[in-house]
């Protein structure tokens, strides 16, 4: 029996080493990487600038414990803030933790603001990650049987619809929280101008606006935030994902109002850690650089267009979908499970997140030439499944 719980299906293949957009296996079969760790390597595998930091924090402070300050969490802390435009930051080890974060600073402000209110308004097929409260929290179909009993005080309503969520709110709502792009949904972009009338109404009805920008954020989409795009501000937004680049690190970022916790009321023995904050640091200073932006839009244009003229039977592909490199094709056909094991044996590493749907995550720094070779896999393997 396997020593390992099994908590999904993988290949028998055990990875050994990544470079840039190329992973390799225990027989040093190289495959290129369109996941990337799950979106989570923005700078591709083992960059330089995640070694260095990683050695140079080694040799010098590992574990200060979150009762002193250090200079690596109080720099990424800094940097968060000025590039969204909000006031303090709380640095976390994962997404789900940052969700975390951001539903207790919600309820400590329906508790100060709103008269006790607790609710927090989600989204149908939303993912915010898999602890208890985080799987109440997500929209994904069959989770809030999984685990019974569920996490109250949140209310979902159909992504895209305004007027469902005007609906929702009442005085025991806290916030409205959402995705700006879903992700695990499968790539799902809102209506044009959806995330305006979202913040316009929280802020009518004096409820916050919780950004999860986990898998949008840090250049993902082409901005350093998605929510810079939709030209809204939100009121706590929760990173992580490419935040570290391929290590555990998330980010709670909120308004001087938002970021309300007492003494005692948050914290956790690794949170701000040196040696994640240093590295989240290394691929923030890499990632908003505007030229290092520039290539993630061009590169994503060259993907989508090149997912729609890819030379497959007519209607075989029905929508190519996303922005910047996060990127969705869906399929006429349920075959995407078959379309990923295949362009796993020619050496290509996809995601299906639905049954009809292919996802694209590749390395922030791909270049065109490995675009162009991704393509040609995925013509093939379109063609050699049924
Ligand atoms: C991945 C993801 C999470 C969860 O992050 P973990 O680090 O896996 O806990 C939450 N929200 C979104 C939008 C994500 O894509």
């Amino acid at each position: 029996m396997n020593t390992m719980m099994e908590v999904n299906t993988r290949p028998p293949q055990v990875m050994v080493r990544g470079e840039g957009s190329w992973i390799f296996d225990d027989a040093d079969k190289r495959y290129l990487d369109f996941v990337q760790g799950w979106a989570v390597n923005a700078l591709g595998h083992s960059p330089k600038e995640l070694a260095d930091a990683l050695r140079e924090q080694g040799a010098t402070l590992l574990a200060p414990s979150p009762a002193y300050h250090n200079k690596w969490a109080l720099g990424l802390c800094d940097r968060l803030v000025h590039a969204a435009g909000l006031s303090q930051a709380f640095l976390a080890n994962s997404g789900a933790e940052a969700n975390e974060c951001a539903i207790k600073l919600a309820r400590k402000f329906g508790k100060l603001h709103r008269g006790g209110a607790f609710r927090v308004i989600t989204t149908h097929n939303a993912f915010h990650g898999r602890t208890l409260t985080t799987m109440s929290a997500s929209g994904k179909p069959g989770w809030d049987e999984m685990f019974p009993p569920r996490m109250e005080g949140f209310t979902k309503v159909p992504y895209g619809d305004l007027e469902a969520m005007d609906d929702a709110m009442d005085d025991e709502t806290c916030a409205v929280m959402l995705e700006p792009i879903q992700g695990e949904a499968g790539v799902i972009v809102p209506p044009e101008g959806y995330l305006k009338s979202v913040r316009e109404l929280a802020t009518r009805r004096g409820v916050l606006l919780v950004l999860d920008e986990i898998q949008t954020g840090m250049g993902r989409t082409g901005r350093l935030f998605r929510f810079q795009s939709e030209g809204v501000c939100p009121d706590i937004m929760t990173l992580g994902k490419g935040l570290g680049g391929g290590v555990p690190l998330g980010a709670v970022v909120a308004t001087k109002s938002a970021s309300c916790f007492g003494h005692g009321e948050h914290g956790g023995t690794y949170c701000g850690n040196p040696l994640m904050a240093r590295c989240g640091a290394a691929v923030f200073d890499v990632v908003s650089e505007p030229s290092f932006l520039h290539n993630v839009l061009e590169r994503g244009e060259q993907l989508q267009a090149g997912l729609r003229k890819l030379s497959v039977p007519a209607g075989s592909i029905r929508t190519v979908r996303g922005a910047g490199l996060l990127v969705a094709a869906t399929l006429a056909t349920p075959k995407g499970a078959a379309v990923v094991e295949r362009a796993f044996e020619l050496g290509l590493l996809l995601n299906a997140p639905r049954p009809d749907t292919l996802r694209f995550m590749p390395s922030l720094r791909v270049d065109a030439s490995e675009i162009a070779q991704m393509l040609d896999v995925l013509e093939r393997a379109l063609r050699e499944t049924s």
